[in-house]
């Protein structure tokens, strides 16, 4: 296998080859191999785990990957990747290379024609491009494709964002959508020294363990989700407010904050994800 394993030597490869790290597509690539190998192995592979890897980049990871997994399939926009990384990778029989956009590729599909050995969940890994962080983990989480557990480096600000308790700064819409349906675990920083080119900001590796269930069963999931945005539009609100300036709720209309048990005058940003789904099934009730 090539050596990417300093600056330096990651430079020369990319030089032999002809490339430049594009910042438009977030190629930041990691070089310090104990990093790598964490990554790894908090995504608690076997050999019978299939694992859907985003943005392999020039491989280090796919490789570390692809040492523990089954098979490991990895979805790439970048083509003129593609000669370094089946260099780096020509080793390992268990991978797929996958040319594609991960905002727009059919995971289920891919699942379907590359792992129809595999018959149980995925595993998805990623150090994923922070220029589509949020609405990539949306699309994997809420993706019609079984997955039991997803391990990504994102921003060390959206990954405290992610795992963020009610009543904090970092407590959103982003919280509450990713904890519905997993549970997620800050698991520990990464400096921008450990990729070359480093990022302007700092980095954090976090695990989503998808759940069997959604956090909280709710009456209208739509609903539920308009009055998680309206809180957070209006963080500094009272919730009546910001249900009002959403055009959600009539204050001449039903009082569901009675009904959710809720007192009208908190901000929403101090609500649980059960007083959501209360208050939200209050709303869908009223508007029978
Ligand atoms: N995994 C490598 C590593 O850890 O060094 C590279 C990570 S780099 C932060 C992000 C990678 O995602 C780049 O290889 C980039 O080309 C790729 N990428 C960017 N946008 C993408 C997209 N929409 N779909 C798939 N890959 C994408």
């Amino acid at each position: 296998m090539a050596d990417i394993a300093s600056p330096t030597a990651l430079k020369s490869l990319l030089r032999n080859y002809g490339l430049t790290p594009k910042k438009g597509l977030g190629q930041h690539f990691l070089w310090q191999t104990q990093v790598v190998e964490r990554i790894a192995s908090a995504a608690e592979l076997t050999k019978n785990d299939v694992v859907l890897e985003i943005g392999p980049g020039l491989g280090i990871l796919t490789a570390a990957l692809a040492r523990r997994a089954g098979l490991v399939i990895a979805v790439e926009i970048d083509r003129a990747l593609f000669p370094l990384l089946e260099e780096i990778l020509c080793d390992y029989d268990n991978v797929r290379l996958v040319e594609g956009d991960a905002r727009k590729v059919d995971f289920g599909g891919l699942l379907k024609d590359y792992a129809s050995a595999f018959t149980g969940p995925c595993k998805v890994v990623g150090n994923l491009p922070y220029y589509i962080t949020s609405p990539l983990i949306m699309r994997l989480l809420y993706g019609e494709f079984r997955k039991e557990l997803l391990v990504f480096m994102v921003q060390k600000e959206v990954a405290k964002r992610i795992a963020a308790c009610p009543g904090g700064k970092e407590y959103g819409s982003l919280s509450v959508a990713v904890q519905y349906l997993a549970d997620p675990e800050f698991l520990f920083q990464v400096p921008p020294h450990a990729f070359c080119p480093p990022p302007d900001v700092a980095s954090a590796v976090i695990k989503l363990t998808s759940r069997q269930q959604p956090a909280v069963s709710v009456k209208d999931e739509e609903i539920f989700f308009k009055v998680v945005r309206a809180a957070f539009r209006y963080r500094r609100k009272m919730l009546r407010n910001a249900l009002r300036e959403a055009d959600l709720w009539d204050p001449e209309g039903d009082n569901i904050f009675e009904w959710a048990g809720i007192i009208p005058e908190r901000r929403g940003e101090t609500l649980d994800l059960v007083e959501f789904s209360r208050l939200a099934d209050a709303l869908a009730y009223s508007q029978e």
